[in-house]
């Protein structure tokens, strides 16, 4: 895949870039390692008055900041503004209470002074995808670089200009050169990078086949990483939920992104006895949406990012209807749209046992099953390979707890949908990946948790 900037609304290529060289590679890495050796010796003081200063950055320029990311990725606007403001959030967050995580925690035993102490591990590689590029990389980096690491950031391949602004806004806000560093890299240039000493661990989000690839690099170097891949939400609807407020949330949560969210809804399980009021809803919803230029502020729905990922939707939705499924709205790319467009569509009636019913639709598509009570709900949410978040309707207690214990996912919201909140910790179980981003536990993925033991 070419490492260029091409707009998802128009297809217009807009720049191209070339990937960097060996020697260019080598010398970034060099400049990281010595980059390292001071940079662990700075202050928590130090390392969040500089996070304080990227958040300044973020916010003053979020307008401008928003429109690179749509321009790139064809996220609605007022979408990338937020997700902008969410980046200043985390840098905050993690300036406000890395020192209090990662203070040394004394543990009583037989020695005379025995604790635990974090120390950061070095230069960590970050492999991240296109759907959230501000996001997804100060998510990880805040902690990060709080704990005394330093980053390299190698970006999905279509918005390098976004990662381009991203190191920028770490050096303008004054961490030393070489702490965060952005490398024009392809995919086949990642193995070579686990392979070199300097690189202490990796993170990636994106999909199976990309997170089985840097998983095998780094086993083969026993080095640690952490996992985001893909999800299948489910979100179940019981009887007594509030249907209204309900149906409302199932729209955002699928469109979330325009539908290229890991934690969107995408498989709603509906119990029978409110099926066919919330499948009337949610069809006049999806068909309310305004569709358009993700650079005006009142479009609900843009292009999506690239026209592979709407090929690839639109091979799924064919499946699933020549699996038996039935189109109630939409079914069909906008060819008469210039864009990746894909119009919200719902499908009703797939077979549960089909291949197609266990797939991620990574799109504006809803996925609705019927089901007769709350057993069959937790069975058909748990009949996927994922396992990252799953949103839940009820008013009744019981159900609540045992949707609560029995759902088999990184994250279970009851009457909201799934989101990513600094404070608590993120992440998935089964093929969703492993390791957790944000809140303490976020932090402690890459520090050494050092055991000091003092006869
Ligand atoms: P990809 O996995 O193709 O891309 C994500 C990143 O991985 C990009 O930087 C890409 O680089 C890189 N990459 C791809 N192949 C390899 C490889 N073999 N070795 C090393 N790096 C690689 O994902 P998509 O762009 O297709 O994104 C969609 C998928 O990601 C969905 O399944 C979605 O659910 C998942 N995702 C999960 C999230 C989570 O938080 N759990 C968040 C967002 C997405 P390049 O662009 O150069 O190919």
């Amino acid at each position: 895949m070419a490492i260029a900037t091409i707009n998802p609304y128009t297809g217009e290529t807009l720049k191209i870039f070339e990937p960097l060289q060996k020697m260019e590679i080598a010398a970034k890495l060099d400049l990281a390692g010595k980059a390292f050796q001071e940079y662990r010796q700075t202050s928590f003081l130090e390392r969040s008055h500089w996070l304080e200063q990227a958040a300044t950055i973020l916010d003053q320029e979020k307008a401008d900041l928003g429109k690179l990311m749509t321009l790139e990725m064809g996220k609605p606007l007022k979408a990338a503004i937020a997700e902008i403001e969410k980046c200043a959030l985390v840098c905050r967050y993690y300036g406000e209470n890395a020192a209090s995580f990662l203070a040394d925690v004394t543990i009583k035993t037989d020695a005379s002074h025995s604790f635990v102490k974090y120390q950061p591990l070095g230069v960590i590689l970050a492999v991240m995808p296109w759907n959230f590029p501000f996001w997804q990389v100060f998510r990880f980096a805040a902690p990060a670089l709080m704990a005394g690491n330093v980053a390299l950031l190698k970006h999905a391949s279509n918005v390098p200009q976004c990662a381009l602004a991203i190191e920028d806004i770490f050096y303008r806000a004054g961490f030393p050169a070489g702490v965060f560093q952005t490398l024009l890299i392809g995919a086949d240039q990642v193995a070579d990078l686990m392979a070199d000493d300097r690189v202490k661990a990796a993170t990636l989000t994106g999909s199976e086949p990309a997170g089985i690839s840097l998983a095998v690099a780094s086993g083969k170097q026993i080095k640690k990483t952490v996992l985001e891949l893909g999800g299948s939400d489910p979100f179940i609807v019981l009887e007594s939920a509030d249907l209204e407020t309900a149906v409302s949330t199932a729209v955002t949560a699928r469109m979330l992104n325009n539908g290229q969210s890991c934690i969107a809804a995408k498989r709603f399980i509906i119990a029978e006895a409110v099926a066919d009021k919330f499948q009337k809803l949610l069809l006049e919803k999806f068909q309310s949406l305004k569709i358009g230029n993700p650079m005006d502020l009142d479009t609900d729905l843009g292009p999506l990012a690239t026209s592979n990922i709407l090929q690839e939707l639109d091979q799924q939705v064919k499946k699933a209807v020549e699996s038996g499924g039935k189109i109630l709205t939409g079914g069909h790319p906008l060819t008469e749209m210039s864009g990746n467009f894909y119009p919200p569509t719902i499908i009703i009636d797939i077979p549960v046992d089909t291949p197609i019913a266990q797939e991620e639709f990574f799109g504006p598509v809803a996925l609705l099953f019927r089901v007769p009570d709350i057993n069959t709900a937790i069975k058909l949410a748990n009949d996927t390979p994922f396992g990252l978040g799953a949103s839940a309707w009820t008013t009744n207690t019981e159900e609540q707890n045992r949707l609560i214990q029995e759902i088999e996912a990184g994250a279970v919201f009851i009457n909201s949908m799934v989101k990513s909140d600094p404070r608590l910790p993120f992440g998935g179980i089964k093929r969703s990946g492993y390791g957790r981003e944000l809140s303490i536990q976020g932090l402690h993925e890459f520090v050494n948790v050092k055991t000091i033991w003092v006869k």
